[in-house]
Formats: structure tokens, C-alpha cells, sequence
């Protein structure tokens, strides 16, 4: 029984870790649903569920950081490793702006690559700030942690210098890519070579100390249990918490998506089931009470699934993407054009809205 975690959810009073645990062990996932809906109606009152027209942009796949669970990458020197020319990138550009107006930074690209260590900040200070002066339209939310930690290490610069130039230079908002699980036991399986939790949780602090805003992942359902889970997302609200104490950036959604084991070392282990994933989403949203937005994950999980979650806890069905590359690679991948986005909402019983990268609305 939960009685009690559902008082307190209908008071607005902010659960404890032993809450979680229970929610996350609690079997009937209707009941959790109906409580993390609860909560989305709550924080978003209209019947209306929003998405971005956005790109992704893998610019290169050389990676010496072989994460185990990446099937993405290829190590420096091997035959299928490729960086992008800036006439491919603007190519790529050209399509997102055709597809989503020009109204300005309305498209968002999400750059994200491996850790290729010919690409130091000059080459990051460059391409953004070309990409920005022929593009009125693009909103740079790009780099993973990991990116911006190898940048700062071969630039010889703090991390606060890297944010802050790349900043000057374009970068609008961080994604939260490679969070993984913020949990070291976790991540040192699963991504040994990697930043520690506590980096990651620094970097977006310190994005955050500047005044740029971020989002916050969670990649679950490879080696982790529950409580690892839980750990994270009590990680990412503390850091929220102290966002929210200052007048600067913060963390504007979460978004959780399961593991793809295929092609990674860790082929093998099973994926997250429908039920996990909603679960999941449900607990997040629940414990996640000072985070406005919870994204679905139709990437990993499929247009279905990530419809259901509208009932669920979640108020954004996420980007379009385009195309999509670093998932993909390890399995399962769905890209899915506007219409369609719009077509799964309207038949959950929402009204579709188009945002830009900081949640506005979008003509
Ligand atoms: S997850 Fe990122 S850092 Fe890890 S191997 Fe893949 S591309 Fe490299």
C-alpha cells in the first residue's frame, strides 16, 4: 500500500529516499500512474503536450573512451571513424530549417560526438559561431559532459573557461547526455574512463553558476538495481535545488530511456520492459518535484510506449530529431516526423504544442 506516499504527493509535501524505494517495489504501476499524472496536472494545468522540432548532429565517432555500453564509437585510427565537414553539418542544418521555419532559435540541433582528440575548442569556437551567424533559426544545445571535460582537458582550460567560451561563442544549453547512472558503483562498470558522478554533477552546476540552462538524464536497466536509480535522481534534484537557490540556470526537464545492449560489450543483458520504463517515468516525476518538465523517450521505447507515458508523469514528447545515430547503433531507434508526433498526442487525448529549447511557445 501506498496510502500514505499518496498523501503526501497530494499535499506537495517532497518524498524521502524510503518513499522511493517503496514506489519503485510497488507492482501496480496504474496506481503509480495515476499519482505521477497527478503531479503533471498539477505543475502543467492545460490538456496540452509539447515538442521541439530539433536535430541531432553526431559529428564524429572517433572515441578513445570506449564506454562499455556504447556501440557508437570508433576508436582513433580505425576505418569507420569520420568527423563531419562543416558543408555536411550545414547540410544537416539546411534540412532542420527547412522542416521548422525560421523563426529564431526555434530549431534546436543537439551536437553530440565522441571524445575525438583532434577536436580542441578553437574547432567547437569556430563551428558554432559559423553555425550562429548563418542560422538566425538554430539553437545550439549541444555537448554531453564527457565532451565538454575533454575539451576543457586538451584546451588546458577550467571547465567554467570552456562553458563560458563556447557560450560567448553560441552554445545556448547543455544536454544530459552521458549521465548514465549518477552513481560511481555504476559507472565505474559501465564507464570506467568517464567522468564520475561527481563531475557530471559539477559540470552542470557550474552551466548553471554561468546562467545556461540544462536538462538531466538517467540511462537505466543495464547493471544498476533500484536504489542506484534512486541515488540519481535524488542527485540531480539536490543539484536542482541549489539552481533554483540562485538566479541562474537550471535543469529545465529530465528525460529517462533504457539501455540498448546490442553491439555493446554488454550484449547480452535484457532490455528494460514496457512496465520497467513506465515505472521509471512515474517515480521520476514523483520525485523530481522541482523539475517542471519529464520528456518521453519514443527513441528507445517507441511511439507506443511513449504515448502511454502521457498518462504517466510525462508533459513533453522530446525532439524530432531527424536522425539518430549513438542509440541506434546499440539497437532499437524510432525517429518520427512532426505529423506523426502530433497525431500520437492528439490521440492520447492532448493538445499538441510546438516549443523551442527553453520551453516557449513556438508559431
Ligand atoms: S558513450 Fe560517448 S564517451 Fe563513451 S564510448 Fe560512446 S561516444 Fe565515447
Amino acid at each position: 500500500m501506498i496510502t500514505d506516499i499518496a498523501e503526501k504527493v497530494y499535499a506537495g509535501e517532497r518524498l524521502t529516499y524510503e518513499d522511493g524505494l517503496r514506489l519503485f517495489h510497488h507492482h501496480n504501476v496504474t496506481e503509480l500512474g495515476l499519482l505521477a499524472d497527478s503531479v503533471r496536472w498539477t505543475k502543467h494545468p492545460e490538456p496540452v503536450v509539447t515538442y521541439n522540432v530539433g536535430r541531432n548532429i553526431n559529428y564524429t565517432n572517433v572515441c578513445w573512451v570506449r564506454c562499455t555500453f556504447c556501440a557508437f564509437y570508433r576508436p582513433p585510427g580505425h576505418a569507420e571513424g569520420y568527423t563531419l565537414s562543416d558543408e555536411e553539418i550545414f547540410r544537416k542544418i539546411d534540412d532542420l530549417v527547412t522542416a521548422g521555419g525560421a523563426e529564431p532559435e526555434s530549431c534546436e540541433i543537439l551536437m553530440q560526438g565522441g571524445l575525438n582528440p583532434k577536436l580542441r575548442i578553437e574547432y567547437y569556437e569556430r563551428l558554432f559561431s559559423t553555425v550562429k551567424a548563418r542560422y538566425p533559426a538554430v539553437y545550439i544545445h549541444s555537448l554531453s559532459v564527457a565532451e565538454i571535460v575533454y575539451i576543457a582537458h586538451i584546451s588546458r582550460l577550467s571547465v567554467e573557461e570552456t562553458l563560458v567560451r563556447l557560450r560567448n561563442a553560441g552554445l545556448s544549453s547543455l544536454p544530459g547526455a552521458g549521465a548514465e547512472i549518477l552513481d560511481d558503483e555504476v559507472r565505474r562498470v559501465i564507464a570506467y574512463r568517464k567522468e564520475t558522478t561527481d563531475e557530471w554533477l559539477d559540470v552542470h552546476r557550474t552551466a548553471h553558476c554561468i546562467g545556461m540552462k540544462s536538462t538531466a538524464t538517467m540511462m537505466f536497466g543495464s547493471v544498476e538495481t533500484v536504489e542506484h536509480r534512486l541515488r540519481h535522481l535524488l542527485r540531480v534534484r539536490d543539484v536542482q535545488d541549489d539552481a533554483r537557490a540562485r538566479d541562474g540556470g537550471y535543469f529545465t526537464a529530465f528525460i529517462a530511456w533504457s539501455f540498448q545492449p546490442e553491439g555493446t560489450e554488454l550484449e547480452g543483458t535484457r532490455k528494460a520492459t514496457g512496465y520497467d520504463y513506465l515505472r521509471t517515468v512515474a517515480v521520476a516525476r514523483l520525485m523530481l518535484d522541482n523539475i517542471e518538465n519529464i520528456q518521453a523517450s519514443y527513441v528507445t521505447q517507441g511511439p507506443k510506449i511513449a504515448q502511454i507515458a502521457l498518462r504517466y508523469g510525462i508533459n513533453d514528447f522530446g525532439s524530432t530529431m531527424m536522425e539518430e545515430n549513438v542509440i541506434s547503433a546499440g539497437g532499437t531507434s524510432f525517429v518520427m516526423p512532426v505529423q506523426e508526433i502530433e497525431r500520437l498526442i492528439r490521440d492520447a487525448g492532448f493538445e499538441p504544442r510546438r516549443r523551442n529549447t527553453r520551453y516557449e511557445a513556438v508559431k
